[in-house]
């Protein structure tokens, strides 16, 4: 049976987008959007690092040589004013000596010196430095002011003036000029040096910053790995491991991943794949438990020979079934046209007692199908069930039929809105196709039976038949006049009143001596117009009386019918005086021929005194089959499979 249960997934579903914290969104995004934040943050915090790493290295190096150029320029500025400052006083010294000649080299060194001088000034000088600048230039002036005199000396031809001036006040001033010229260039190299001792501590502080942004970098990077791994692997682990659950055979697994991600979106499609499984498997099982109910019911039916023991297997069937409810099984009769009782289970020894009085006055039957109700109260619910006088209850009706006919209906009831389940609807529907294949097959069989065992025309029982109830009666020790009836001039009426009318005057004798005979007396009809009567308790002499009433009878019915008038003719036989039925039958037989040949319409008893039970066997058989082929049917005997020998 078709069920619409939907899968139970286990996975938490993820939240509204709006109430989802920021770890919620960040477990949420996908896969590739978690790696590609993930990467695209790790390069940017690389290359950040990098970039400030190359900016600082950088600017520490500019700002650096910048130093070390300004101190190399300023040493250098110093140390040509040192030496210009020599010149100087060198270029003073010669022309002093030569009187005055040479002033031009003089003139030039001054120039040198002032250069020297211009260029310490623009060399970056700080402010001490700047002071000794400021000296040395007073120096200068001074030293030049005493020059001026020399020269003025040596002018006035005054030698020995200029040369007192020179070694005088003039190398005093010189020596001022020379000494701070010397303290400057000393300074400036002092400095120089210094600016290169802090260049290498600059660029020895740049790489430890570099080392230290660089595991920044790689902590960052670490750090992300193990986030990007916890965010991702995790959830396929757990899928992993519930798989490999359910691949053991535990359907009951689930892959517990929170998130809206594909790890989430991959446990969720998982776990429904496993409840899927788990409802197949449930179906699996009760369509199994449904198959061995259904193969047990048929094994049961196999070995129900009669309609009582398939009612039997129905009556425990539906018990087994329905537990507690009361039930009934409600079968039609050979007419088709009444439903009867036929089986009762439950708490209730009246069964649950539907009025329906025919197959086609049922709702089931009707709709060929099975039919629940929740409440007889309902509007849609079967009248049956509203006007049975009892409490309000629910119903299941299911019909039963045998090649597509109804022959029946399964009922039950029970609690009002507690019908019996859909598996327990299930199996009555299994049930109801069984028993009405058993119990059709089973009337068939019956049906089959008696048409094989009785006359199609006359509804008698066939020849075949007879003798096994003579046989019976002879087996019992029964005394029974045997009679052997024949139609007179039957072919009369076939010929002069057609075929037709012949089958009616059969039928009628057959009526007619049916109705005369008792419950215990056994008729059939022999072959063609010739009839067998077995009379149990009664003698030749006393069955005579028998058929002489059955033919008053028939001449009293054929005097008020359209059938022509006809006789019959007996030949009469105490079977029980016969050695076997071979003889009886014989006898009976040669008593009719005596009665045809006398004249017809009468009844000849056999003469059995001279009978001999020491007959062989054989030879009788032999007038047996004599005196049937003289009446036309030794082909009936022939097809006998029962022993003529009783
Ligand atoms: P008798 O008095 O000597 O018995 O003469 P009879 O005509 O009755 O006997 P006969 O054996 O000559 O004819 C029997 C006839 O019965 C011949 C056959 O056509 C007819 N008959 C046999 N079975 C049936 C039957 O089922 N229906 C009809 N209408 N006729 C049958
Ligand atoms: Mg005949
Ligand atoms: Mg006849």
């Amino acid at each position: 049976m078709a069920t619409s249960i939907e899968p139970v997934v286990a996975t938490r579903v993820a939240p509204n987008r709006s109430d989802r914290s920021l770890r919620q969104r960040l477990i949420d995004l996908p896969v590739g959007r978690k790696l590609s934040i993930g990467f695209g943050a790790l390069t940017a915090v690389l290359a950040l690092v990098i970039g400030c790493l190359f900016l600082t290295v950088h600017r520490l190096g500019a700002a650096n040589s910048d130093i070390v150029r300004v101190a190399s320029a300023r040493s250098q500025a110093a140390d040509h004013l040192r030496f210009a400052s020599a010149e100087l006083r060198a270029a003073q010294q010669a022309y002093v000596i030569d009187g005055g000649a040479g002033r031009s080299s003089f003139d030039q060194a001054t120039a040198r010196f002032e250069t020297a001088l211009g260029d310490l000034r623009s060399s970056g000088a700080d402010r001490v430095e700047q002071a000794l600048i400021r000296k040395i230039a007073t120096g200068y002036q001074t030293f030049l002011s005493t020059d001026q005199l020399i020269w003025d000396a040596l002018q006035r031809d005054d030698a020995a003036l200029a040369t007192n001036l020179t070694l005088g006040p003039e190398s005093l001033a010189f020596g001022f000029m020379a000494d701070d010229a010397s303290m400057f260039s000393d300074r400036a190299e002092v400095e120089r040096l210094e600016a290169i001792a802090r260049f290498d501590s600059a660029s020895s502080q740049a790489r430890v910053l570099g080392a230290a942004l660089g595991g920044v970098a790689l902590l960052v990077m670490l750090v992300a790995s193990w986030l990007i791994t916890r965010l991702i692997r995790n959830p396929l682990h757990r899928v992993q491991q519930a798989a490999e659950r359910a691949a053991d055979g535990d359907l009951d697994a689930t892959a517990d991943v929170v998130g809206d991600d594909e790890t989430g979106r991959l446990a969720r499609a998982f776990n429904s794949m496993l409840a899927k499984l788990r409802l197949r498997e449930e179906t699996l099982h009760a369509e199994h438990h449904r198959e061995e109910i259904a193969a047990k019911v048929h094994r049961a039916f196999e070995m129900a020979d009669e309609e009582s023991m398939a009612l039997e297997v129905i009556g425990l069937t539906l018990s087994d079934i329905l537990e507690d409810r009361s039930a009934e099984l409600l079968l039609a009769d050979n007419s088709k046209s009444n439903l009867e009782q036929a089986v009762v289970v439950g708490p209730t020894p009246d069964g649950p007692g539907c009025p329906v009085a025919s197959p086609f006055s049922c709702v089931a039957v009707r709709s060929s199908s099975p039919v629940t109700f929740a409440s007889s109260a309902a509007l849609d619910a079967c009248p049956h069930l509203r006007n049975r006088g009892v409490d309000n209850c629910s119903a299941v009706c299911v019909p039963v039929t045998f090649m597509g006919r109804a022959i029946g209906v399964l009922h039950t009831v029970g609690e009002e809105f507690a019908p019996p389940s859909p598996a327990q609807v299930d199996a009555l529907c299994m049930l109801s196709a069984q028993a009405g294949a058993r119990i059709g097959m089973l009337r068939t069989m019956v049906r089959t039976q008696v048409q094989a065992s009785t006359d199609s025309m006359t509804g008698l029982m066939n020849r075949r038949t007879f003798q096994v109830r003579a046989r019976s009666l002879r087996r019992a020790d029964t005394p029974f006049a045997f009679v052997m009836a024949d139609i007179d001039h039957f072919k009369r009426v076939n010929d002069t009143y057609g075929h037709e009318m012949g089958d009616r005057a059969l039928k009628t004798f057959s009526d007619i001596a049916k109705a005369s005979l008792r419950h215990s007396d056994v008729m059939a009809r022999w072959g063609g117009e010739e009839f067998a009567f077995a009379l149990p308790g009664l003698t030749a002499e006393q069955a005579t009386a028998t058929l002489d009433r059955i033919g008053l009878e028939l001449a009293a019915r054929l005097s008020t019918s359209d059938i022509p008038a006809f006789t019959v003719s007996y030949g009469v036989v105490n079977a029980n005086e016969c050695p076997s039925m071979e003889a009886a039958i014989r006898l009976a037989d040669d008593a009719l021929y005596e009665a045809k040949a006398q004249g017809r319409d009468r009844s000849i008893i056999a003469d059995t005194t001279h009978i001999s039970f020491a007959l062989d066997e054989p030879r009788l058989v032999r007038m047996a089959e004599q005196s049937v082929a003289h009446h036309g049917v030794l082909a009936g005997l022939a097809a006998d499979d029962d022993p003529l020998e009783y």
